[in-house]
């Protein structure tokens, strides 16, 4: 296991990572008394402070040795996207060691969601996202997800009540500091954000979604399934190479006999590639029995690749087929269409226009 909120290339641990009984053991051996643990952990998790100077009952010298010992997150912004449509905001963070990363904050009438990054890239390789298309750079440290959402209420001012790991990364991936990142986020000492506020969203990584289901959290799995046999899932998504369909959904079931909760099934529509009347149909046969609900999102293209979203008519026919088949479907609503289309792309776009101003 990686030690507790270290990672990487860093070089001091990483204060904003730890929970309150870590840092209460961390402070006294300091010397200080455990209460002081818990006015820094009241600092970082819930005034949200963006250092130490900001820690005004707590004595200079400790600031300064805290200082001394480890790094402090504090993401910085970068830039910050507003859609004149629906509000929503996409956000730019630069980390301390200067890579930037994603962030989307949506406007719901049921509360505010925020999606976030839990990676620097991505190494799955799904060809039709943009995330993953300059592979990964590194995983991100569980401060550092929790500092995207700290952040954005701090500078919007509103309450986030939703949390969904969808943007760049694959959370399994980072298995270890996603759990941290849960504890931190849903902590009553912290944001305090109900378990049942919480999706994560994976491309199937069998043994994680397994491991995940017994830690009984009560937070949903959506899975990313995006093809309704082994075949065609390989070709839109490499990690099929890795992991059988079958024991995906075998996975997926036990996340739900552990959990109870139901699964949901991302299903992103590309153009003549799964969105036939066959491909509903063996969706619907694949499903039946599960209790789940499924989102179909209409692709979003991306430069780089030539998929194409259906017709919305067809977008429509594929719902209503699967509703005969009894299984629960929406169709995803697009946020944010005028700022900077698919995920991952106004990274993408950043960090382009940044290396051209360096030559
Ligand atoms: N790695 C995780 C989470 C990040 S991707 C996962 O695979 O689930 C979040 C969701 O957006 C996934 O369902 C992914 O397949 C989907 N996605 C990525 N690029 C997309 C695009 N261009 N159009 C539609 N959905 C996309």
């Amino acid at each position: 296991m990686e030690r507790a909120g270290r990672t990487e290339g860093a070089g001091m641990p990483d204060l904003k990572s730890l929970t309150l009984e870590e840092l209460t053991d961390a402070i006294t051996a300091l010397g200080e008394k455990p209460f002081r643990a818990k006015q820094l952990y009241q600092w970082m998790h819930e005034k949200l402070a963006d250092g130490f100077d900001e820690m005004t009952n707590l004595p200079k010298e400790l600031r300064e040795r805290l200082g001394e010992a480890y790094d402090y997150t504090h993401l910085e912004l970068a830039d910050r996207k507003i859609s004149a449509i629906d509000g929503t905001e996409k956000y730019l963070f630069r980390l301390g060691d200067g890579n930037v990363i994603e962030s989307v904050l949506m406007r719901y009438h049921h509360g505010n969601s925020v999606c976030i990054s839990s990676q620097v890239g991505c190494r799955m390789g799904c060809r039709f996202c943009a995330s993953t298309i300059g592979g990964l750079t590194r995983n991100l440290r569980s401060s550092e997800m929790l500092d995207q959402i700290y952040q954005i209420q701090k500078i919007s001012g509103e309450r986030v009540s939703n949390v969904v790991v969808m943007g760049t990364g694959e959370p399994l991936d980072n298995y270890e500091n996603l759990l941290r990142f849960l504890g931190l986020l849903t902590d009553a000492h912290g944001l305090h954000i109900s378990q049942r506020n919480i999706t994560v969203s994976t491309c199937g990584i069998v043994e994680k979604i397994r491991a995940l289901a017994e830690e009984e959290l009560q937070i949903t799995l959506a899975l990313s399934l995006h093809a309704s046999n082994q075949e065609k899932r390989k070709r839109l998504m490499p990690v099929a190479y890795k992991y059988e369909l079958a024991d995906v959904l075998d996975a997926c079931r036990y996340y739900f006999e552990r959990t109870g909760r139901r699964i949901t099934f991302e299903y992103s529509l590309v153009g003549g590639v799964n969105d036939t009347d066959q491909d509903a149909r063996e969706l619907s046969a694949l499903l039946s029995g599960l209790n789940c609900h499924v989102n179909l999102i209409p692709v979003n293209p991306i430069e780089e690749r030539d998929y194409v979203q259906p017709k919305l008519a067809i977008v429509q026919d594929f719902k209503n087929k699967l509703e005969k088949n009894r299984i629960n479907v929406t169709i995803r609503r697009e946020m944010g269409r005028d700022i900077a289309g698919a995920c991952g792309q106004l990274r993408k776009g950043f960090i382009e226009q940044e290396r051209k101003e360096q030559l």
